[in-house]
């Protein structure tokens, strides 16, 4: 048996790092940057007002108060957009809209609610410091600067600034293009009844979302059936497409096992993890393409995804932190574990206010059939490889999911 780390980073090494694509800012949301993004301004890009209000020179409002206003002749009207910089003289001041250009000779701006609002000669009635409800060029980002490090995951805020330092394409890591296929004779989909002997498929649609919130592209073959022939006729077309095959079933010691039957020679590799669920695992290369080969049960499915498939997607997408929120929690009734495997259980984590360490309740048993437990689950229990029996208000590491 090949321990859950080991086989984590076989998976991660054969997934690689994804080369580096150009994309359309709308394309971006979720990926992460391959190449630092110099900014090619500066932010703001010039001197502008904060405020709505008057540009002035502060020297001339010094004395100002309510109760003994300065006036002064308004010369200019500088709403945002005015591309010319006009020059204020002493002794007067400018209406200035939020966002426009500071004029030269200015070194502050007061607010519209601390005038009358004029618009020949505006009636100024609080004084001004030098800098007030001014934005200086560069003070968010200078130019030449780095805007955006390498390695950024690019969220609405990052994906503002590249917009905001005018770029509209950014360099970041491709996602894989994902094809999952799902394999058994006995998987059906609606609008198909189901015979005696038959399931719908499950987990086709499970992997996808998993897969997709990712930011990967996904192909689906939603049942493939245990045969061969069949099962390489599903696949082999569509893999030039294909940075990522991931399969579910056809995998354990039975017969009928077609994932096995079919990659078995063909640059797969069959290994029992030390893990439950989802001991049973495969991955290689097939004609070239990387392929994940998952057991058939749903929760299996699943729990394989948390244990190695997302970590290995997201180091191909470039994230530099790959790994769930851990957290401790005392559990609130007793798990056993088999000895030599890490288990994981659905859980409940909850933390109640003021209290340091959270408490955790599993959600359905071991079986890896129980699906249903795993919708009231919002994280994985993780009973290490060496527990055997985890006791009621014992202290365990769980993964948020
Ligand atoms: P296998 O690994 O192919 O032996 O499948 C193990 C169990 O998972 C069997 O009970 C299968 O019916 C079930 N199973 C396999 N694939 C799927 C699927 N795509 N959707 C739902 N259940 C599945
Ligand atoms: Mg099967």
């Amino acid at each position: 048996m090949i321990s859950v780390d080991d086989y984590r980073a076989t998976v991660t090494a054969l997934l690689g790092t994804a080369a580096p694509t150009i994309r359309p800012l709308a394309e971006c949301a979720g990926l992460v940057l391959s190449a630092d993004v110099p900014a090619g301004v500066s932010l703001p890009p010039f001197d502008n007002s904060a405020m709505d209000g008057y540009a002035v020179r502060s020297v001339d409002v010094v004395e100002a108060t309510a109760e003994r206003a300065v006036e002064l002749p308004v010369a200019e009207d500088i709403p945002a957009g005015r591309t010319d910089v006009p020059v204020l003289l002493p002794g007067t001041a400018h209406r200035i809209m939020t966002g426009a250009p500071l004029p030269t000779g200015a070194d502050s701006v007061v607010m519209v609610e601390h005038t009358d609002g004029g618009t020949e000669r505006v009636r100024i009635h609080a004084p001004a410091t030098p800098g007030q409800h001014v934005r200086r060029t560069g003070e968010d980002v200078a130019q030449g600067t780095v805007a955006l490090a390498k390695g950024s995951v690019l969220g609405p805020a990052q994906l503002g600034l590249a917009a905001a330092v005018g770029l509209d394409r950014l360099t970041v890591h491709a996602p894989p293009r994902v094809l999952v296929v799902s394999t058994g004779s006995e998987l059906v989909t609606p609008p198909d009844e189901l015979r005696p002997g038959q399931i719908y498929e499950s987990n086709s649609v499970m992997l996808a979302a998993a897969i997709r919130a990712l930011g990967c592209p996904v192909e689906i073959v939603r049942s493939v059936a245990d045969d061969v022939p069949q099962f390489r006729a599903a696949i082999e077309p569509r893999l030039a497409e294909t940075d990522l095959v991931v399969t579910s079933g056809g995998v354990s010691a039975g017969a009928y096992e077609v994932v096995k039957d079919a990659l078995t020679g063909a640059g797969v590799t069959f290994a029992k993890v030390a893990m439950q669920p989802g001991g049973p695992q495969g991955c290689g290369r097939w004609h070239g393409v990387p392929v994940v080969t998952l057991p058939g049960n749903p929760v299996s499915v699943l729990v394989s995804f948390e244990a190695f498939l997302r970590p290995a997607l997201l180091a191909a997408l470039g994230y530099a932190e790959t790994d769930r929120r851990q957290a401790r929690a005392r559990l609130t009734e007793s798990l056993r574990s088999p000895a030599g495997r890490r288990q994981f259980r659905r859980g409940f984590y909850w933390q109640a206010e003021g209290q340091v360490t959270g408490e955790v309740g599993p959600r359905g048993g071991p079986g890896s059939h129980l699906l249903a437990a795993f919708t009231q689950a919002n994280c994985l229990i993780v009973l290490p490889e060496e527990v055997t029996e985890a006791a009621a208000g014992a202290e365990v590491s769980v993964l948020l999911l």
